[in-house]
């Protein structure tokens, strides 16, 4: 025998790759792991919303970037050579960061930062974290258990990091990446 599996054409086939995913993710144990992981996963990300439509126009915290804050009027002291100038502006700050507000600062924050948006990237990376997890888990034919990392990090950042806050931020971004490498590399010690 010359042919090897990589030489069969049907093996290179992006569509038998993606066919053989759907058939992984249609056997009746992962379907329903599935679908219980992705009703969760939609259920936190529509609670992160709706908890949060009231601070949407919000700008979030200076300091942790939570969503809930009120504004502290402080002096901004801006540098046009040769001369300072200091001019008063509004800085948003959450309940426990408002209590150390500096009076004087030299840096504002970005105007572009917004509570809306950061719940925007919360929303794709954990929609990106889920889809790509759940690639890793069918394509190496995996259990679908680890599928519930996602929707425990959205729990995470709705309970105890802060809706918007730089942590959840973070800590969604290294959910796309950390557990599928976890993942792979469990799965290739197990089979060497
Ligand atoms: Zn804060």
């Amino acid at each position: 025998m010359t042919d090897d599996f990589r030489s069969d054409p049907k093996n290179h086939n992006p569509m038998s790759a993606f066919k053989r995913i759907r058939l992984v993710i249609s056997r009746k144990e992962n379907l329903q792991l599935t679908l219980t992981a992705l009703v969760l996963q939609l259920s936190f990300l529509i609670g992160l919303w709706i908890s949060t439509l009231p601070y949407l126009t919000n700008p979030p915290c200076a300091i942790c970037g939570n969503p809930k804050t009120k504004a502290v009027k402080t002096f901004w002291q801006y540098r046009s050579r040769p001369q300072r100038y200091i001019m008063e502006k509004n800085i948003w700050y959450c309940e426990k960061h408002r209590q150390n507000a500096p009076k004087i600062v030299t840096k504002l924050p970005s105007e572009k930062d917004t509570v809306a948006m950061r719940l925007t990237i919360v929303t794709v990376t954990g929609s990106l974290g889920f889809v790509g997890l759940l690639y890793t888990l069918a394509m190496l034919e995996s259990n679908f258990i680890p599928l519930f990392i996602q929707p425990a990090l959205l729990l995470l950042s709705l309970f105890i990091f802060g809706r918007s806050s730089n942590t959840s931020i973070y800590l969604l971004l290294a959910g796309i990446v950390i557990p599928p490498i976890f993942i792979f590399y469990f799965w290739s010690k197990r089979q060497s």
